[in-house]
């Protein structure tokens, strides 16, 4: 999987933050991002990262993200470096392997609102990473993660929509009417 540092900015697609409604998995919402994005937790074989205990309550609420958002599903699947290669089961399987709690594959990505105007954006597979490797997220997303409580937030029109900041004119695309 691509490799960027903690707290750089987003890249890694040039377009809007296109969020599917995991209700249906046919509703999408994209719209180009009124908020400046941080990368968090695109982590990589290759390159160190932290390593911590998470304060209390950071793993729930991070789950809690993980259940309702999914931005960007579209641009593939990332699969973690850091498991060893395993012969237990195919290598794009979204079981957890054995002694972990979240699937080492993953798509999509999330968002975590900050301070005004500036969002996290981390690979949904920061789940696994915190859960099954312990990797350790900058305190700045922790604190975030902490503060967000997605089910609080619900565009007009788009009730499944975890995020606060979705601008006027977003795109609506609804693909069981097509
Ligand atoms: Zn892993």
């Amino acid at each position: 999987m691509t490799f960027y540092e903690d707290m750089s900015p987003y890249s890694y697609w040039n377009g809007g933050d296109c969020f599917t409604d995991m209700t249906t998995g046919y509703r999408f919402l994209t719209f180009e991002p009124p908020y400046e994005r941080l990368n968090v937790g695109w982590l990589s074989g290759d390159e160190p990262w932290a390593r911590g205990v998470a304060p209390a309550g950071f793993i729930e609420r991070l789950e809690a993200v993980l259940a309702v958002q999914a931005v960007n599903e579209m641009l593939g699947l990332h699969e973690c470096e850091l498991c060893p290669p395993s012969d237990e089961q195919p290598p794009e399987s979204y079981e957890p392997r054995s002694g972990h709690r979240r699937s080492s594959v993953g798509t999509g990505e999330i968002r975590v609102p900050d301070r005004p105007g500036r969002a996290f954006a981390a690979p949904t597979l920061i789940g696994h990473y915190v859960i099954d490797h312990g990797y350790r997220p900058p305190m700045p997303f922790i604190e975030a993660v902490l503060a967000f409580d997605p089910s609080g937030h619900a565009p007009a029109g788009h009730p499944w929509v975890h995020f606060p900041w979705v601008p006027e004119g977003a795109t609506h695309y609804d693909a069981s009417v097509e």
